[in-house]
């Protein structure tokens, strides 16, 4: 794992024990942040199945198509589905010293063909548990916002817009995530609970390395911290 260090802080993973890196938390953990501030330290990709089902709904393609009403309402897409498009992902070669998992698996039956996966290239997976209270998810994801633009997420507690509304960045009008209204979270929770949690007692029986770090109160770069530590101790 990260021994040695280049420039800004940047870690570089040995080549020959690439890091398959699993963030796992319920919807509002803030997996997606983390990937983002992993991807700046390690230098290997982020892969987020939210992201890629999104840009197939954007583009209107075959699985956007077939997609698109499972996002709207919160529903989990089906396993085929996924699975494919993450195995097709981990097949770029800019995946060859390690990748970042964020939304990925999400029921026992993706993390069964994960393991495959991984075992076929010779991999060890690391799972990162982001665990946050209840009520403090609930605050954030009514609380985001999003550029339509370029992306970038606000919280209307944690994180706000300089201007009300309007993006820092681009200066667009901010919108809420169409699955982000509140009885989408609701469902988006329960399928968490339901299909989503369990598969951590399934990591944990397979003797996987499962790390729980608490992610309800520290800032995104505290948690972050929390994160660094942990893949430099492996
Ligand atoms: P969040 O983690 O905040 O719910 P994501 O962007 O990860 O947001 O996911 C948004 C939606 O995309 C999910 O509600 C679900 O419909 C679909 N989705 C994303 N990843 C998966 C997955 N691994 N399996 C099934 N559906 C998924």
């Amino acid at each position: 794992m990260p021994n040695t260090e280049t420039g800004a802080g940047r870690v570089d993973t040995p080549p020959h024990r690439p890091l398959a890196l699993v963030l796992f938390g319920s919807p509002g953990s803030g997996k997606g942040t983390q990937a983002k501030l992993l991807v700046r330290l390690l230098g290997i990709p982020q892969i987020s199945t939210g992201d890629m089902l999104r840009e197939h709904v954007r583009q209107h393609d075959g699985v956007g198509t077939a997609v698109e009403a499972k996002l709207k309402a919160g529903i989990l897409v089906k396993d085929e589905v996924v699975n494919s498009l993450v195995e097709q992902r981990l097949a770029q070669p800019d995946t060859a010293r390690g990748f970042i998992l964020d939304g990925y698996p999400r029921t026992v039956a993706q993390a069964d063909k994960l393991c495959a996966m991984l075992a076929a290239r010779g991999v060890q997976e690391l799972v990162i548990h982001l665990v946050v209270d209840y009520n403090v998810i609930i605050a954030r994801l009514t609380g985001r916002r999003q550029c339509p633009v370029c992306g970038t997420l606000y919280n209307l507690v944690s994180k706000a817009p300089k201007v009300p509304g309007v993006c820092d960045l681009e200066g667009a009008k901010l919108i809420v995530r169409e699955d982000d209204r509140e009885p989408v979270i609701r469902e988006r929770l329960e399928a968490y609970g339901r299909e989503t949690r369990p598969i951590l007692d399934y990591f944990r029986e397979k003797g996987k390395r499962v790390y729980d770090v608490d992610a309800s109160h520290d800032p995104p770069e505290g948690v972050f911290r929390k994160i660094e530590a942990l893949i430099r101790e492996q």
